[in-house]
């Protein structure tokens, strides 16, 4: 039988295997069927990602020792600075100044190569070895689902009782999980682990709208309470007991509704299944805390060693979502998939097309520089079997036209986004603030050091035990 392939596809499908997995995933899911690679195909690859790997991280810890030893010249600096008198004169003060801005600098830029090697590089390269494993399994598992289906056992998947969404029982006494979550939020903010909340009513009133939407389509039976955070670090979680936050840097890379709902989605599945109460029993939430309040008071004194974090923190690039254990939240690997599985299901009985979901997670797994979005992978998940576990319960839902992927309230959210982030990040710098920082010349906007430094070679949930 010939297969029929668009045109723009049949010319993806010539690509090399080594290109085809920098390819989106719902594009390699169409074409996988069409495509055919031998084993050693697929061998050879993993060999050169592994390769690639290891070189990018030689790469980055090298930059790091490089950093580390201007860091160390300039710390020289300050000494013989302070042999040379008793008081500064003027000139002594300047040079003192530019000294302390440009260790300052650098502590950042180190600070954000460590998440990066450690974090964001490990991701982009696990992103491109799933879509690795999806070209190579994708079409068997697709048959094996379409038979079950057609063979009238959909429904013996688990959690294939997607008409009784709400009505079935997932887990019992979420509401027990209320106390929990409430302390744990409690103790975040009295040790200053949360970055502040946005204003605008508008802009939050929708996230909620949204958020209570996908809740009355989904298996939680406490409600939902909505926090957006204003932090540029991509990320969203769950506390167990229904309290969602959500970053504004999260909301601004979103470019659709239905990426938006899927992370809800995905993130409402972890409180439906009491997924974060199932670990917390396990947890050490003292030694939890005990850490975060370290990493609180070297933010409050700004002591040398914590000035690099302390950038991070008020950058807010990697601040809340780096720290939160994730033990707290009730990541591990069964559940991320379990979530994921769900998280399609609630997506798609709220009307939003699930394939947002995907489209998101790979958006971020690919992002240059991956500083802002490395909390979103902190799990260091098996991105094959999380996609598989999406894309396998999209197959098994019923297909509908009807799905959303957009609104026009969602355009004019975004709009209203963008504003008020601006506005009220201006508004900090006005505030007075607890911080020893020298005044230092601003880097331009919208450079994050990182992104200045790395070529571009080389992308909910969230953080890892
Ligand atoms: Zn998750």
């Amino acid at each position: 039988m010939a297969i029929s392939v668009p045109v723009a596809q049949a010319t993806v499908s010539a690509l090399p295997l080594s290109q085809l997995v920098s390819r989106p995933y719902l594009e390699l899911l169409e074409l996988a069927p069409a495509v055919s690679f031998k084993a050693q195909d697929f061998e050879a690859l993993r060999k050169e990602l592994a390769q690639q790997r290891r070189a990018e991280a030689e790469r980055l810890q090298k930059e790091e020792k490089d950093l580390d030893a201007r860091l160390g010249e300039l710390r020289g600096q300050l000494k013989s600075l302070n042999k040379e008198a008793s008081r500064d004169t003027e000139k002594m003060a300047e040079r003192r100044q530019t000294v302390h801005c440009e260790i300052l600098r650098l502590e950042k830029i180190r600070s954000e190569k460590r998440v990066e090697r450690e974090h964001g590089m490990p991701v982009a390269f696990d992103n491109r070895l799933a879509k690795a494993d999806l070209l190579e399994q994708w079409p068997a598992k697709k048959i094996e689902v379409d038979r079950f289906i057609a063979d009238g056992r959909a429904r013996e998947r688990r959690f294939g009782d997607i008409e009784d969404i709400g009505v079935r029982k997932i887990s019992s006494d979420q509401e027990k999980d209320i106390k929990l979550g409430e302390e744990a939020v409690r103790d975040m903010k009295l040790y200053s682990l949360m970055p502040p909340e946005l204003e605008q009513k508008e802009a939050t009133a929708y996230v909620r709208s949204l958020a209570e939407r996908i809740a009355a389509n989904s298996d939680m039976t406490v409600p939902v309470k909505v926090t957006v955070l204003r932090s540029q670090e991509i990320n969203a979680f769950a506390m167990p007991g229904g309290f969602l936050f959500i970053n504004t840097g999260l909301l601004e890379k979103v470019e659709n509704e239905s990426e938006l709902a899927g992370v809800i989605a995905h993130e409402l599945a972890h409180v439906s299944a009491r997924h974060g109460a199932q670990m917390l029993k396990r947890a050490r939430l003292a030694s939890l805390f005990l850490q975060s309040a370290q990493i609180a008071a070297m933010i409050a004194t700004g002591g040398v060693a914590g000035i690099g974090l302390y950038y991070a923190l008020q950058g807010g690039f990697f601040g809340l979502g780096m720290v939160l254990n994730l033990s707290l939240l009730g990541v591990n690997r069964k559940f991320e998939v379990e979530a994921d599985q769900l998280g399609t299901q609630y997506a798609w009985h709220s009307g939003y097309d699930p394939r947002g979901f995907i489209t998101f997670f790979d958006k971020m797994a690919s992002e240059k520089g991956y500083v802002k979005s490395a909390s979103f992978f902190r799990t260091h998940p098996p991105f094959f079997e999380r996609i598989l576990s999406s894309v396998s319960e999209i197959e098994y839902l019923p297909k509908s036209e009807a799905l959303k992927m957009d609104s026009t309230e969602f355009r004019e959210f975004k709009q209203r986004l963008a504003d008020a982030v601006k506005k009220e990040a201006s508004a900090d710098k006005k505030k007075p603030a607890l911080r020893r920082e020298p005044e230092c010349p601003a880097e331009p906007e919208g450079t994050t050091s990182t992104s200045a430094l790395v070529p571009a070679s080389c992308g909910v949930c969230l953080t890892e035990e």
